[in-house]
């Protein structure tokens, strides 16, 4: 990567872009909503179930000025969703900014390892425990969204929602190759916990992107 470039990646006007799709998001406080998706490049918090463990190198997808995929969300919806990857351990400010001046709706997936960048309608916070969230998301999340791979995730979930605001919305989703043994498991713990919603990962059944 040449210096210039380094520089317009390091400033977020430049993100090494993996792939960038219009689909429905399929899980969380937005299933089944009309969306246009942004998968950035490069993750270092390693959950070993990881279904996108291709976007980890950011070195693999190429620096794309932020310009160009405001443009093309424009042409698709309201709702951008920026997911990974972990997209804040890039400076989120410039491609939030940009998408919101147009109108667009900005959505975040994120384990929020990284200190929080960027202008957001909407943060979904998905703590892993390989490498947990710095103190200053807690507060500005919408949606806790805690995925259960065994029994003790149902432990941890309930530290993470200890720290979150009053409003944030709480989800347990099942980890999907523990889908058939965790989701009654799942059902079983929100109903004698209904401050939990369940979260699935609706596009997988729908076999969406
Ligand atoms: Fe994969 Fe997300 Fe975990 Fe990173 S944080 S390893 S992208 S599941």
């Amino acid at each position: 990567m040449d210096l210039k470039t380094k520089e317009l990646v390091n400033k977020g006007v430049m993100l090494p872009l993996m792939e960038e799709f219009y689909t429905i998001q399929g899980e969380g406080n937005h299933t089944g909503t009309a969306a246009y998706f942004i998968r950035v490049g490069g993750c270092d918090v390693g959950c070993h179930w990881c279904d996108v463990k291709e976007s980890w190198d950011a070195n693999l997808h190429p620096p794309t000025h932020a310009d160009i995929i405001v443009e093309n969300a424009n042409k698709y919806a309201k709702t951008i969703v920026i997911t990974g990857g972990e997209p804040l351990m890039w400076d989120m400010q410039y491609l939030t900014s940009s998408l919101q001046n147009k109108g667009l709706q900005t959505h975040i997936e994120t384990s929020g390892a990284y200190p929080l960048s960027g202008q957001w309608n909407w943060i979904c916070l998905s703590p892993k425990k390989t490498k947990l969230p710095l103190e200053g998301i807690y507060p500005e999340a919408h949606e806790l969204k805690m995925i259960i791979h065994n029994q003790n995730d149902f432990l941890f979930a309930e530290e993470e929602a200890a720290k979150v605001s009053a409003k944030c919305t709480l989800y347990l989703q099942p980890e999907w190759s523990k889908k058939e043994k965790m989701t009654p498991l799942i059902v079983d713990y929100v109903m004698k916990n209904p401050q939990w919603k369940i979260s699935l990962q609706t596009h997988k059944y729908l076999n969406i992107p």
